[in-house]
């Protein structure tokens, strides 16, 4: 079933409010099944409005409208809707009622002749309670096609949603639509869509999208089906497909597994530690790690060794590696990540050393420039990047690449 938005307003036109309903709309019909292939934003014009939503019922089973109900002369859309469907508005008593109620509720006297334009609904319209205003919501059927009336103000939109709309679209809609991510790490995000490319070609249900993260690509993998169940055997195939291009780059398919959190369950897995000593990340590679509840596993001590003093002091740096080859470079890494495991007596350990920016670049050294370095039970690897992102984004790369590799290293140790 596809579904069409009309978000009614001048103020939307002119940029004085955000769209924040369409946004709300959009995803709580996405995760309904239902496909949105047009929204559009129409004034308080009666004649543009009456085109607008003309259209959109031409094109799309179900129609929603925000905006426009209110008891002003400008609120137009419940009058534009009925005439579409050919309606008559007649007063509901029930509705009538509930205005009343709302006034005494919220001990506000004078209610104006225009409030009761509220109580006015199209004839044989479904009405849905507003419990939070005095504008009701409406549902019209007429021929397999629907208009879904709302208020404007997002504070009654979303209850009646959740409350009253949810459940009716549920029911008429019995598709649902359910997706698993696959999480891959070691390949870049333009490789992996090149790895892809024939099943992003062919893709139609399941559909199949691949987003960039810091250091790692994401791949969404969505079905729609009448239950989870179906959907699933939809999915799984697709799945398996991935795992037979990307191998052991994918680290997990379970959507609220984090990078650290693999890392960390392999090292758990294997019975090993871990250290860090970080230069340019102070920190923040530390700090990833230690998100992972449980990490006291196998991480007990890390190092920051921002200057030189602090590397040899702490990690055993020697005095001619920093002189000859720089604190940012590929000898420094490799003697930062052996002296962290030596002094932590941890089986492994993970370097940090580079130039996160803005300045102390040079030519030969330029910003964004990163060693990482990863010992593992007496093998020592030490990878060059060059990152260009500013200060903060470098830092999480460099982050994102060391539990990469410390994951390939793992990964090679079995
Ligand atoms: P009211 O009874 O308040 O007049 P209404 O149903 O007529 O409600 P509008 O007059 O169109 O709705 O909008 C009322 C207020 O609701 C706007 O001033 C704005 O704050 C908010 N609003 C309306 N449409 C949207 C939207 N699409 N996204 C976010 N907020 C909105
Ligand atoms: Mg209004």
């Amino acid at each position: 079933m596809t579904v069409e938005l009309v978000c009614v307003g001048t103020e939307l036109l002119l940029g004085n409010i955000v769209n924040t309903n369409a946004a709300y709309l959009a995803e709580k019909c996405a995760l309904l099944g239902l496909s949105c292939y047009f929204q559009t934003v129409v004034g308080d014009n009666q004649e543009r409005m009456e085109r607008t939503i003309r259209l959109a019922v031409s094109r799309s089973d179900i129609v929603i409208l925000s905006g426009g109900l209110g008891p002003t002369k400008d609120d137009l859309t419940k009058e534009t809707a009925a005439e579409i469907f050919g309606r008559k508005l007649v007063e509901d008593p029930h509705t009538r009622e509930r205005i009343l109620n709302y006034f005494v509720r919220m001990k506000k006297e004078n209610i104006t002749g225009n409030n009761w334009k509220q109580a006015l609904v199209p004839e044989n319209a479904i009405v849905v309670d507003n419990d939070n205003g005095t504008a009701p919501g409406l549902i019209l059927e007429e021929k397999g096609k629907r208009i879904i009336l709302l208020p404007g103000p997002p504070n009654e939109l979303k209850p009646m949603f959740e409350r009253h709309i949810i459940p009716y679209l549920q029911n008429i809609n019995s598709e649902g639509i359910y997706s698993k991510m696959v999480k891959i790490c070691s390949i870049g995000e333009s490789k992996a869509e090149t790895m892809i490319a024939d099943l992003l070609e062919a893709q139609k249900n399941p559909t199949i999208a691949p987003y960039a993260k810091t250091g790692e690509v994401h791949i969404r993998i969505t079905a729609r089906a009448s239950d989870e169940e179906k959907a699933e055997l939809m999915i799984k195939p697709i799945i398996e497909e991935l795992y037979q291009r990307f191998g052991n780059t994918i680290f997990t398919t379970d959507e609220n597994v984090t990078l650290e959190e693999a890392a960390v369950q392999m090292l758990r897995e294997k019975g090993m530690k871990i250290t860090t000593a970080e230069s340019c990340t102070g920190g923040l590679l530390a700090g990833r790690i230690m998100n992972v509840p449980g990490a006291s596993e196998v991480y007990q001590e890390g190092y920051i060794t921002y200057s030189n003093q602090a590397k040899e002091k702490l990690l055993g740096v020697r005095a001619e590696t920093l002189e000859e080859f720089g604190a940012v470079s590929r000898e420094t890494a490799a003697e930062m990540a052996v002296g962290a495991a030596r002094s932590a007596a941890s089986e492994a350990a993970l370097s940090v050393t580079g130039i996160a920016g803005p300045d102390g670049g040079t030519p030969q050294k330029p910003v964004g420039l990163v060693y990482i370095g990863c010992y593992l039970k007496g093998r020592t690897r030490v990878e060059e990047f060059h990152f260009t992102g500013n200060r903060s984004k470098n830092r999480e790369y460099a982050v994102a690449r060391a539990l990469t590799i410390l994951r390939e290293e793992i990964l090679k140790y079995e």
